[in-house]
């Protein structure tokens, strides 16, 4: 009872220390682990279903009031998963505070549990985001590259603060203060990310996209690179929303995003600008790349449907395209020239691709020259 108390005590430490930040909406990561995996390896299994409860029951009423079947899911995925672990390592090593003794086999076996562990509570709350929205991308939520990093540190924090924790309960406060800081900047760090994301597409938003595109384009005037600028823009989007609703218009935005995302490359700078306008910014692309880029996303997002009630929603959009040192040399001027192509796009029929035609300058006529 004493060591579940005190564990419990350093997670709703960690709660307290991070609860200012706030915590991001959706799917959030944290490293409350550090505390669970100790309870599921060295206590009789019982208590590692009951330990998320007191940690869901404090984040809800002082960080995050979210709704109350998410804590219940949460709780239950992570209780099962220690449980579970908790049941196969004292099935292996009957007397758990063996660990205390460093020896090699009992840290591998414990090692083993928390892989469980987190298998478990990975699985459990994959199943749950696919069943509350089976178009989402789960996947890319629990397994980039960030997050299988994260679990590597979880699963060396639990068994370490584990060790430590049998030695002497008192080791606690040592462990304490690094998961404190290590917690906080993963809240930090994700706080951010949702800062600069656009919700409903999950691309970066107006201002984020900004800043990044202003930092492309001045390392392109630097190095003389070429670089292009896309804006993006649906055709008769309003049509969509008076025929099916704006929810289904909001599904057609994600949509286009997640084509976009997939047409393009890491390096390429892409947002929402508001609506149902886009834009991206082409490191490296000379007029040629990026008229065949555009054309491309331009032919994908047209044969693309998404299916609503029985019917299936095309939409076609248009593109206009600037060219760094052609239509312009900074962001202001690159858009302005994009946004120009675009309205001819638009007047010349809609689903096309324009590019300002830069006339090249007039040599200077006979008469000027004797003037
Ligand atoms: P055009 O081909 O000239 O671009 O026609 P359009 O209908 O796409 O353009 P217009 O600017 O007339 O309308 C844009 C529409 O986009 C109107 C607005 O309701 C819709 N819209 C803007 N933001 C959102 C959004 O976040 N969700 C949904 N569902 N609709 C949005
Ligand atoms: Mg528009
Ligand atoms: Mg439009």
């Amino acid at each position: 009872m004493l060591t579940f108390t005190a564990l419990m005590a350093c997670g709703a430490v960690c709660i307290e220390a991070s609860r200012r930040l706030g915590m991001p909406a959706g799917v959030s990561r944290d490293l409350l682990s550090a505390w669970w995996l100790p309870v599921a390896l060295l206590l009789p299994p019982v208590y590692a279903l009951f330990a998320p409860i007191v940690l869901q029951i404090l984040l809800q009423v002082r960080v995050r009031a979210t709704v109350l079947y998410r804590r219940v899911f949460s709780s239950a995925a992570i209780g099962l998963a220690g449980c579970t672990a908790s049941v196969a390592f004292h099935w292996v090593i009957p007397d758990p505070w063996v660990l205390t003794r460093g020896t090699g086999p009992p840290i591998a076996y414990a090692v083993a549990a928390a892989v469980l562990f987190s298998l478990l509570n990975i699985g459990l709350i994959a199943i749950a985001a696919h069943a509350s929205d089976p178009d989402g991308s789960w996947q890319e939520v629990l397994w980039n590259r960030e997050s299988v990093l994260l679990d590597i540190v979880e699963l060396c924090l639990g068994v370490t603060v584990s060790i430590g924790c049998g030695l002497n309960l008192a080791l606690l406060v040592l462990a304490l203060p690094p998961v404190v800081l290590l917690q906080r900047s993963l809240l930090h760090a994700q706080l951010q990310a949702a800062a600069r994301t656009d919700s409903k597409t999950g691309l970066l938003n107006a201002a984020a996209w900004q800043r990044e595109a202003d930092t492309e384009i001045l390392r392109a005037r630097r190095s003389g690179d070429t670089l292009a600028l896309l804006i993006i823009d649906i055709d008769h989007f309003k049509r969509v929303n008076d025929a099916h609703g704006h929810l289904v218009g909001d599904e057609v935005l994600a949509g286009v995003a997640a084509m976009l995302r997939r047409e393009l490359r890491d390096s390429d700078v892409v947002g929402r600008f508001g609506g149902e306008e886009f834009v991206v910014l082409l490191p490296g692309a000379d007029v040629d790349e990026a008229r065949q880029v555009a054309e491309r996303l331009r032919t994908h997002i047209g044969h693309m449907a998404t299916p609503v009630d029985d019917v299936l929603i095309r939409i076609t959009i248009s593109v206009g395209v600037a060219l760094m040192s052609v239509h312009g040399d900074d962001l202001i001027d690159l858009l302005a020239a994009a946004d120009l192509a675009l309205y001819r796009a638009k007047e010349l029929g809609r689903d096309r691709v324009c590019i300002p035609v830069v006339q090249p300058p007039q040599p200077p006529s006979p008469e000027d020259q004797s003037v």
